[in-house]
């Protein structure tokens, strides 16, 4: 799949499992459809997390205080990888293989995604190249997905 512009979108039925969307993730889950990758930064002291989390520098503090969503870079890094060859669900049967990625923001917190794109990584020799968002909208189902791909160069 050639995924040139930074969002692309997918008008099927669903067939996979639903995100699961909830009052700690909503906010989350808004900003992908505006095309914007949040994270939850503390105010405070600067500390990102992904997801929400309390900040682990402050003691005998209210669970999120003085924390807000905050838009990321939408880049990072490949931190480690699988390529799936078995559709673990009948959704994914007609992907395989895919790949499947753990993605360290530079913001630091750790995401998880699958990678598109035409420049998939095939080995262990592509571990920390360089990745960027890509919003796959479902407008159909009212969500869109954060998928990344390799940046080249
Ligand atoms: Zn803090």
């Amino acid at each position: 799949m050639n995924v040139n512009p930074q969002s692309y979108t997918v008008d099927l039925d669903w067939k996979k499992p639903y995100p699961s969307i909830d009052h700690d993730n909503e906010a989350f889950w808004d900003g992908l459809k505006e095309h914007k990758l949040l994270v939850w930064k503390c105010q405070q002291c600067g500390a990102v997390y992904w997801p929400k989390a309390y900040c682990q520098n402050h003691e005998n503090e209210p669970f999120a205080a003085n924390c807000e969503w905050t838009e990321a870079s939408g880049r990072g890094k490949i931190f480690a990888f699988n390529i799936h060859h078995w559709a673990f669900h009948p959704g994914f049967k007609e992907e395989v293989p895919y790949v499947y990625a753990l993605i360290e923001l530079e913001e630091g917190p750790l995401i998880s995604s699958q990678l598109v794109g035409d420049d998939l990584p095939t080995d262990i020799h592509k571990i920390g190249q360089t990745v960027e968002i890509v919003y796959e909208d479902h407008p159909a189902q009212g969500f869109t997905l954060p998928k990344f791909r390799v940046v080249r160069g």
